[in-house]
């Protein structure tokens, strides 16, 4: 029995790190940067936008997460240039159908009702053409390591978040409904680049536990090597405008995580320059 074995929690930014580790060692092989992000890296500096959308003040303050000691040797040369050769430009941020798009409280969908042009079934749920090599090579991976993932949502279309909203609105009222559920035409759930993870046993499906479950766990650490974001931290709660959602991982590409890491932005918000936060535009 090859049972896999819950891996010793993890920061956000270090299951991140650990994440796109093959990735950047990927990169390093040919420029001789090894073991750069095993040791964590402080975070530049944040775009302003970004920044602002931090602070802003109806925010509750974020909790600093606990966070690997920053390291106090300013970046190589090979680091800005692996920094530097990043084309932050390569995709659109506001294209509906780029896998770079930006959806949150401040930027919905465009056009508000949009569907992806394909869609493809993957474990029950439909999710974008594009978005689905990457995550069957997740699940396959979890299936070698022992681990039991399911998809619990994939896409879904502009009335049924309606519902999804409403739904929430009548159990927790507006404001306790927009902290956990995005309003109709603001879900990244409708561009099918977005979907929930639960286990087999759906003992934690949609609960915060489910950061703790085996499950939990091994996305956290894996799925930045597949492409696959984690979107919704608690560290990020100001910048994202959603409480933490350990279950819900958004696509954006490897190439998109490795360069995210590199630059120490752990949220799109904050690597594109986008703004963000719990309030509606
Ligand atoms: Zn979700």
């Amino acid at each position: 029995m090859s049972r896999h074995r819950a891996p010793s929690p993890v920061t956000r930014r270090g299951a991140l790190v650990a994440g796109a580790a093959w990735v950047v060692g990927a990169a390093a092989a040919s420029s001789g940067l090894t073991g750069r992000w095993s040791t964590g890296t402080a975070p530049t500096a944040l775009p302003s936008e970004a920044l602002a959308a931090a602070q802003v003040p109806s925010a509750p303050a974020s909790p600093a997460a606990p966070s690997p000691s920053p390291s106090s040797a300013p970046p190589s040369v090979a680091e800005v240039e692996t920094t530097a050769a990043f084309d932050r430009t390569a995709h659109s941020t506001t294209e509906a159908s780029s896998p770079w798009v930006v959806v949150n409280k401040r930027h919905p969908i465009d056009p508000l009702d949009y569907e992806p042009p394909k869609l493809v079934a993957v474990a029950g749920e439909r999710v974008a053409a594009q978005a689905a090599p990457d995550l069957e090579a997740l699940l396959a991976r979890s299936r070698d390591d022992g681990v039991a993932l399911t998809l619990v949502s994939g896409f879904r279309t502009y009335s049924y978040q309606q519902q999804v909203h409403r739904r929430s609105v009548a159990r927790n009222g507006q404001a306790g409904a927009d902290r956990y559920s995005a309003r109709a035409g603001h879900s990244e759930h409708q561009t099918g680049l977005a979907v929930d993870f639960s286990s087999a046993d759906g003992r934690a499906t949609l609960s915060p536990r489910f950061a703790q479950t085996d499950e939990g766990l091994w996305l956290a650490e894996h799925a930045g090597s597949h492409g696959w974001l984690l979107r919704y931290t608690e560290a990020d709660q100001a910048v994202t405008g959603y409480n933490a959602e350990p279950w819900h991982f958004r696509w954006v590409g490897v190439e998109l995580v490795a360069a995210m890491v590199a630059a120490g932005a752990p949220t799109l918000e904050q690597f594109f320059g986008t703004s963000g936060g719990p309030d509606y535009a």
